[in-house]
Order: structure tokens, then sequence, then C-alpha cells
């Protein structure tokens, strides 16, 4: 359960307990789509880099291997051997922006798979049954994403609708947690508040899932396409309304300075591919600000990729030679890469966590959120 330690205006420090460990919050989510981290890092790689939450996704699990798999090789945490906590999404976001050919009824969304093409149906109940057999620590409830900007009509008709389905999402994993052989039977539900950028269907949806008891509430549907600034009003918006004692997630976001920002709004979980995306093309994060190691001027370049980072990539390996890696075409490039950002978002967490603990999260906020928007030099 959520244990709010210590706030600095709305910001919060906090833990959350699960049945697979504490977690510190604020926490940043690091993100294995198919239970690995793209970039070839492991799971053992995830500890070293002070990851407390990976993140998979129903969908892509459910399609390839098979959740059935995954449950009968133990569930997930012994599948890819992580003994923390794990979130798995849904799946309604991948429903909604990979699949082709859907259908919307109100059971859930009949669509194409984007491997093969075949046919599957996925709704409330189905995504908490694959989340089941995953036996992941939190599962999220299955909401509709709409495309951004939205109609009002089609938005309104779209979160009662995503209401109705978190009421079956609540019946179904309870139902399920009872059952015997289930594999994680304390398993735990996010609800996630909808509304696209209309205030009034945020605060009205959030009031309507705030009643269906949930561990957690996550703010959806924000980071596809709308300004920093309209996401930064709808969190405002939409957080007072928030329980207190429950964690707060805002999905999909984002760069450390949005981050930094939405916990300066009353946010404690994240989540983004950002950060191992950007890795994956060599532009990197530095408490100096960002680097893109493709830049020829880092030829001949000694230093590490950031001096004050403490990862394997930096401990070991200067700009010179992971630019040459990547020039070159070599996997230890992306992977040393990937390290190398991830930990620099839960480092970051981890700053923001104990200048919450000192009371000084305000002066570190003006101070690093801008910096870590630009170019380094
Ligand atoms: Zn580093």
């Amino acid at each position: 359960m959520y244990q709010l330690k210590k706030k600095e205006g709305s910001a919060r420090r906090g833990s959350f307990q699960t049945i697979h460990g504490e977690i510190q919050t604020p926490v940043f989510m690091n993100v294995g789509t198919i239970a690995a981290i793209k970039g070839a890092v492991s799971s053992m790689d995830l500890k070293e880099i002070g990851c407390q939450v990976e993140l998979s996704n129903t969908y892509h699990l459910h399609l390839r291997p098979g959740d059935e798999v995954v449950r009968d090789m133990g569930g997930i945490h012994k599948f890819m051997n992580w003994d923390r906590p794990i979130l798995t999404d849904s799946g309604g976001f991948q429903v909604f922006s990979l699949a082709k050919l859907r259908k919307i009824s109100e059971e859930g969304v009949q669509f194409n798979s984007h491997i093969d093409g075949r046919k599957i149906f996925m709704g409330p109940k189905e995504s908490m049954r694959i989340q089941s057999n995953l036996a992941s620590t939190i599962a999220m409830a299955f909401d509709e994403c709409i495309e951004n900007p939205a109609e009002y009509s089609y938005t309104k008709q779209s979160i009662e609708r995503t209401t109705r389905w978190l009421r079956v999402c609540r019946d179904e994993m309870d139902r399920l947690n009872r059952q015997e052989g289930t594999l994680n039977p304390h398993q735990m539900l996010f609800g996630i508040n909808q509304g696209s950028t209309y205030a009034e269907l945020r605060i009205e949806h959030m009031k309507q899932i705030r009643e269906i008891g949930c561990e957690g509430y996550a703010i959806g549907g924000l980071a596809v396409g709308e300004s920093e600034q309209e996401m930064y009003e709808t969190i405002e918006t939409v957080e007072p309304y928030m329980p207190e004692d429950k964690p707060r997630y805002l999905m999909g976001v984002g760069t450390p300075s949005n981050i930094i920002e939405a916990v300066a709004r009353g946010v404690d979980f994240f989540d983004c591919v950002m950060p191992a995306r950007n890795a994956r093309h060599a532009t990197l994060y530095s408490h100096q600000g960002v680097i893109h190691l493709l830049n020829k001027k880092y030829e001949r370049d000694d230093r590490p990729i950031d001096e004050e980072c403490g990862c394997p990539a930096c401990r070991h390996y200067s700009r010179a030679y992971i630019r040459h890696l990547f020039k070159a075409k070599e996997m230890l490039a992306m992977r040393l890469c990937v390290l190398h950002n991830l930990y620099f978002y839960n480092q970051l967490m981890q700053d923001i966590r104990d200048h919450l603990d000192k009371g000084t999260f305000s002066s570190f906020r003006s101070e690093k959120s801008s910096l870590y928007r630009q170019k380094a030099e």
C-alpha cells in the first residue's frame, strides 16, 4: 500500500508496498516491452543500473510467446529472472495504436495481430485474464485510447465506456485473485483516467473511477501530440481529484524535464520508451545536457559520456570508443548507451527523492528542469 512520507508543494515523497518488495517514489519504470529491454540489456543489468520496477506489455506478450506459455513457465518474474515489481500495461494502448482493422463493442475490441494478421478479441475481461497469467505485480485497467485531438461528444461516450470497463476489470481481477492456482493472488489494479484535454471530462471521469476502489490511478491519453503546456494543465486539473493515499502514474512521459515538472504537480510513477529509444540512436542524457554522440567533435574525446555518471558505460569507456562502436554498427554501442540513459533516469529519480527528503526539491527543479533540455556545451 502507498505511504505518503513527505510533501513539498504538490510534490510527493512516498513508498509503495507490493508483494514483490517496496517501491520508493517518485519512480521511473524501465520499459521491457516483451519482457526484455531493447538493446541487449538483461534483468541482471537492470539491477546494476538501479531499476526498481520493470514494465512489460500485455499485448506483445499475449501475441508472443503467449501468456499461457509465460504462466506455464511460472509467471513473468520467473520467466525473465526479475524478482522486483513488474507492471503490465493492459494492451489497450497497443490495440488502439498498432492493431489493424479494429472494431469496438461494449465487450471490447476485435482486431488483427500486427505480427501475422490473425483475428484477436480483447476486452477488459480478456486483459485481466492475460495479466493474471503473466502474474505481474500491478495490472493496468483496459481502457479506450482515443485519438488526439478528439471530439467532445465522442470523448464523453468513451470515458463512460472506460468507466464501465474498469468495473468489469475490478470484478474479474477479484475473481481471478480468489481462484485456486492463480500465480499472483495479490495482483493489484490501477485505473486509468481519460478525457482528452477537456477539463470537465477529465474531472468527471476521475470522480467516476475513484469510486471503483483501485490500488493506484494513472493519467492516460497524454504525450500523444498535445503541447507540454496542455499536458501540465491536464495534470493540474485532475490531480486534486486523485486520492491522496494512492499512487499516481503519468503514462508514457517523458523527458527528464517533463518528469521533474510532473513530480512538482503530484505524480509518483512514470514510464517512457524515450531514454532507451534515444540511446539506440546515440542521443544521450548528461548532467550538462543532451549529447549527440555521432557528432564529429567526439571522435577523439577521451571523456566518458557523462563525467558525473556512475553507470557501467561511463565507468569503463570513452565517448570516442562508443562513437566508434556506433559507426561500426556494433551491438555493444546500443547496449552501453541504453545502460547509460536508463541509469541516468533511475539516478534522476534518486536525486528527486533525495531532494524531497531534504526539502530542497524546488531549488533542484529550478536548476535542472531547463538544463536537462539543453544541448551539452
Ligand atoms: Zn553513464
